[in-house]
């Protein structure tokens, strides 16, 4: 028996926690782990007891990003029921590559990121690339003071994660140096840039988190949601979605080039053995 990737369970207070847990993959998402995470986020919305959901991760790292090692990604799109209307998962050319990329990955995360009730994330350790597509559509980000945060999709070839929120996360000019640099930002740094709400021992981390989601969790959910509404319509006219649809379509022009001139989705000759030494010396 393989436990399940995702955990999920109500407290009384109103909170429900869902866990990612592949702590020996540090949390990679392959595309199981993404459709039961996704189940897990619409168990609890359409849960009327619940109003306020908690995302956190088991093991050191909160997320190592995609699974590059599911080599059947595409055909395992199909034991599933999609979200999304795309289909064309078993086409040939780029198409399947997209339809898979709108499904999962954006469609996911801005399902997420809408979801119409409060989320807190508690993210502990490293959190690279797709990884960060985990934490950033929720809504409040704790993080413990070891967290740091990579993404080296620009040395692999390709522009940045599919949910491209960086500009808004971190601000213009440090988004570009952290795709350009592929250089790590640690938590006191991703707290000044505004990335996360608080930095706290990482003893403390679920503690203080359940006790957030808790204060939360003690206002009307109704209210609750129309801030939520309220706060994400603000940031959307400032143009985000437009400007995600246009970094998609970058992205998948990438991937398009990369299997053209290297027969991969990401350009092989990239940075991914530094990325491998530098986790292996922090763990
Ligand atoms: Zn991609």
């Amino acid at each position: 028996m393989t436990a399940a990737a995702i955990l999920y369970e109500t407290l009384p207070s109103g909170i429900a926690r869902v866990v990612l847990n592949r702590p020996d993959t540090r949390n990679a998402q392959d595309t199981a782990f993404l459709y039961a995470l996704n189940e897990a986020f619409d168990r609890a919305a359409h849960d009327d007891a619940v109003k306020v959901i908690v995302l956190s991760a088991n093991g050191p790292h909160f997320s190592s990003g995609h699974d590059l090692r599911e080599v059947d990604g595409h055909d395992n799109m199909r034991k599933h029921d999609t979200v999304g209307t795309w289909g064309g998962f078993g086409k040939p050319g780029a198409e399947a590559q997209y339809s898979r990329e709108q499904e999962i990955y954006l469609g996911f995360c801005e399902r997420w990121r809408n979801l119409p009730k409060p989320t807190l994330a508690l993210v502990q350790g490293k959190v690279i690339a797709g990884g960060l597509m985990l934490m950033w559509p929720c809504d409040l980000i704790v993080c413990s003071d070891d967290a740091e945060f990579l993404d080296h999709t620009v040395a692999m070839g390709v522009g940045g994660a599919e949910f491209f929120a960086h500009p808004w996360e971190m601000g213009v000019r440090k988004a570009k140096e952290f795709l350009f640099t592929a250089d790590w930002i640690k938590a006191a740094e991703a707290h000044r840039l505004g990335m996360v709400n608080h930095v706290v021992p990482r003893a403390e981390l679920e503690s203080f988190g359940l006790a957030m989601a808790e204060r939360i969790a003690q206002k009307p959910l109704f209210a609750l949601r129309l801030t939520k509404q309220a706060i994400n319509a603000a940031q959307d006219a400032q143009g985000r979605v437009g400007a995600m649809q246009t970094s998609f379509a970058l992205h998948h022009l990438a991937h398009a080039h990369n299997m053209i001139a290297h027969g991969k989705l990401v350009d092989p000759t990239g940075l991914m053995p530094a990325i491998k030494k530098h986790d292996k010396a922090a763990d």
